[in-house]
């Protein structure tokens, strides 16, 4: 799809008064700068902004605490004893999966261990993991110390799938290349859906299948991708998948985050994993210590250790509420194409010598994310545009991290940091 975009402030006053999805901006705090104003949020990358709708629920449980104590664990409105099921309808539409398939439990990195305790299970012949770079650190670390964790040398066990000389994204031929000549080796691909710093967005099923076809498992950190982009977990036959929810997904800091087992997978209860009550079979699960024999439940709640953290999971609720009134990914990513579409156009048309985007051009290879590297002095424009009223973020060495999210973002907003880039430049 192409748009015909104009640089003119009326055009973009325009794209919002025709936006349909304007009137959810109103449904988020957003936060003010010195001048009492909005400020230009382009970091739902790193925090999305909090659903108004989120004090009054987390506001019930403190209630429910203050008057019914233990009780509510089973007679509150929402009983939190199965609070993690209020989750799991819309957590699977999000992200492409079968109810069964999905469990909100802990955060991100954690998840990520409980899936590689099931998931990463290394023989002396098949013991690599494949993974993109750059990638997040706190990926990298589970990843290292998982090999090792297992008695391996990273040195020898991590096989990385980096941007060419010159270039800033991975090629999909050459993660096949990697799979061609490591693909008996490789115990495990581990690829994020959308690239933290470069904002690309992997064609996860067409690594899936490369990867499955040389017997490799396959996990996505999606990160970057739960709530920015559409997600189809179990048609695309991924082995499992990880995500936290206060970036695009917003629903607060520290926010429980999501795991995704494949159905396959999340029905055999033979699978090896690390345990804890609340994957256990509901029948004998309070029977406790008469009961030392682990069963777990044949569905992704298997891998649940705890009891759901009450607190960080009921923003959340208010959250995947509204991604559900909005339509769902798929009418969100259409005003989120056309928003981070309208924000390369401006960038171009500055045509600046001082900065590039580095992220991917086609709208198919990316989120709503531009990552943009700055030539010269980048440190200094991002605090220029910080004191104009942008709040964005800087990745070392070089890169401003601009992203516009169809459900608070406007096409205005794009238009006035385009113009005070321009002006900085
Ligand atoms: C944000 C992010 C994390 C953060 O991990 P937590 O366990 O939630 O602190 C990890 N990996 C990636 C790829 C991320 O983008």
């Amino acid at each position: 799809m192409t748009f015909r975009f104009s640089a003119d402030e009326k055009f973009a006053l325009q794209l919002d008064a025709e936006d349909p999805l304007r009137q959810f901006r109103e449904r988020f705090h957003l936060p003010l700068g010195k001048d009492g104003k909005p400020l230009i949020y382009l970091a739902g990358n790193s925090l999305g902004l909090m659903p108004k709708a989120a004090r009054k629920i987390v506001e019930q449980e403190l209630d429910d605490w203050a008057k019914l104590a233990v009780d509510a664990h089973l007679k509150a409105p929402t009983p939190w004893y199965s609070y993690h099921e209020t989750l799991r309808e819309p957590t699977a539409r999000l992200v492409g999966a079968k109810p069964n398939e999905v469990i909100c439990m802990n955060s991100l990195t954690v998840n990520l261990h409980l899936m590689m305790a099931t998931f990463y299970r290394p023989t002396k012949s098949r013991f690599k993991i494949l993974m993109e770079e750059p990638a997040f650190p706190s990926d990298t670390y589970a990843i290292k110390t998982q090999i090792v964790h297992h008695g391996f040398d990273p040195n020898d066990a991590l096989v990385l799938a980096r941007p060419r000389e010159g270039e800033f994204t991975v090629r999909q031929d050459d993660i096949e290349t990697a799979l061609e000549k490591h693909g008996d080796q490789i115990a495990l691909v581990l690829f994020a859906g959308v690239n933290f710093f470069t904002g690309q967005l992997f064609d996860i099923e067409r690594i899936t299948a490369a990867a499955q076809k040389r017997g490799c498992a396959v996990g996505v950190d999606l990160a970057h991708a739960a709530g920015n982009v559409p997600l189809a977990l179990h048609d695309w036959n991924v082995d499992f998948a990880v995500w936290c929810s206060y970036k695009y997904l917003n629903a607060g800091p520290g926010a429980v985050a999501g795991a995704f087992v494949h159905e396959r997978h999340a029905t055999n209860r033979e699978l090896p994993r690390l345990a804890g009550w609340f994957g256990n079979d509901p029948a004998t699960r309070f029977r406790l210590h008469l009961e030392p024999e682990f069963i777990p439940v044949p569905s992704a709640d298997g891998w649940q250790i705890s009891n759901p953290p009450i607190f960080s999971m009921a923003p959340l609720r208010s959250s995947l509420s509204i991604f559900d009134e909005a339509g769902g990914m798929k009418v969100l990513r259409a005003k989120s194409i056309k928003l981070t579409g309208y924000l390369q156009f401006l960038l171009e048309q500055t045509g600046s010598k001082r900065y590039a985007v580095v992220t991917p051009r086609e709208a198919d290879a990316r989120g709503c994310q531009l990552s943009i590297l700055v030539h010269e002095h980048p440190k200094e424009l991002f605090d220029k545009l910080a004191a104009a009223g942008v709040k964005c973020d800087f990745r070392e060495p070089n890169v401003i991290r601009a992203a516009p999210t169809p459900l608070f973002n406007t096409f205005h907003e794009v238009w006035r940091f385009a113009k005070i880039l321009a002006e900085h430049q």
